[in-house]
């Protein structure tokens, strides 16, 4: 039988002073999507695990002057259903709605999403698109981290044992700006990617201001097309100058074969997407 205490913190606090007492034998949950399959597979055996869910002021999707923020514990059906996600962080809405189906979206969270780094994680191309920072609490004090910084290996991440991602924030663009997220994935419902590309657009008229492409299942950890970028910057949007992008961007990946698909096919799919992406960029920053 799996035996573990179960704790309900109502506070910060609480769940700081609960991390003191149990240290390593302690594991945080939130909707536990990834925990429970985790300790059902053996993969855990945690001594106490410490329920988030009382925290439920960290579950929120706020926008002020100049940044738009995600409470660590905002579930991906919150995100399905916000408007202001769907209009104006479009990336991280494809991502959110379709992670599993409705019942795990109900109770999974994008913080847990985040943390559990896996490398096919749905929302983390599109955060790093949308050039997210993540903001880490612990009994010290507060930090923020930078989410193109935030992962160290397959399910590795900066976050110390002690830390709770509380929120994300997202820079405010003011208009022209658009983005999208394709998960490739062999069945429509209830399935990890097989890849995932998202790319943000800030356009000044024809041009590109600025473009950020990120790419999952591409690397060890979510990556960032960062040449691909630097040819984007300052070109005027053209069907060849995309196709090239997308080249670019493959070349940059460094995917491994596995049961869901190849290297090289990953790499064909990803100098597909990466052009497909940036023009329902563009078509939505036409609408901002
Ligand atoms: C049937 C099924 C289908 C799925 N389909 C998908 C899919 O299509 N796409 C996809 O990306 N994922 C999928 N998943 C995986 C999972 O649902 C997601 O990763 C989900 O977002 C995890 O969130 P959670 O709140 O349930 O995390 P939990 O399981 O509660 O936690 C995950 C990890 O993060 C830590 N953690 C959680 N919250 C915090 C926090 N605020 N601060 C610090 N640490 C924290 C936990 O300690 C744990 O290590 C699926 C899972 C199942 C069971």
């Amino acid at each position: 039988m799996i035996d573990y205490d179960y704790l309900k913190p109502k506070t910060l606090d609480e769940v700081f002073s609960f991390l003191h007492r149990y240290g390593e034998k302690a594991v945080l949950v939130a909707g536990g999507t990834d925990v429970m399959v985790n300790i059902r597979n053996r993969k855990i055996a945690p001594e106490a695990l410490i329920s988030l869910r009382g925290l439920e002021d960290l579950a929120y999707i706020k926008k002020d002057d100049d940044a738009y923020h995600i409470g660590g514990l905002t579930t991906h059906r919150m995100l399905e259903t916000s408007p202001l996600a769907r209009e104006e962080l479009s990336a991280l809405h494809d991502g959110a709605s379709q992670v599993g189906s409705v019942q795990i979206r109900n109770v999974a969270t994008v913080g847990g999403n985040i943390c559990n780094a896996a490398p096919s994680a749905d929302t983390a191309a599109p955060l790093l698109a949308l050039d997210a920072t993540a903001v880490l609490k612990g009994p010290k004090g507060t930090r923020k981290v930078p989410l193109k910084d935030f992962f160290t290996g397959p399910s590795r991440t900066v976050r110390a044992p002690d830390e709770i991602l509380v929120e994300f924030e997202i820079p405010v663009v003011e208009g022209g700006f658009g983005s999208a997220y394709h998960k490739h994935a062999r069945r429509k419902a209830m399935d990890l990617p097989i890849l995932g590309v998202a790319v943000f657009l800030k356009m000044d008229g024809d041009t590109i201001k600025t473009a950020r492409i990120a790419l999952s299942v591409a690397a060890p950890t979510p990556l960032r097309a960062l040449e691909a970028e630097a040819f984007l910057r300052g070109k005027s949007f053209s069907d060849e100058v995309l196709k090239e992008a997308g080249r670019i961007a493959a070349r940059e990946t460094s995917p491994r074969d596995s049961l869901r698909g190849k290297a090289w096919y990953r790499r064909e799919v990803f100098e597909t997407f990466v052009p497909r992406m940036a023009a329902r960029a563009l078509e939505r920053s036409k609408k901002r």
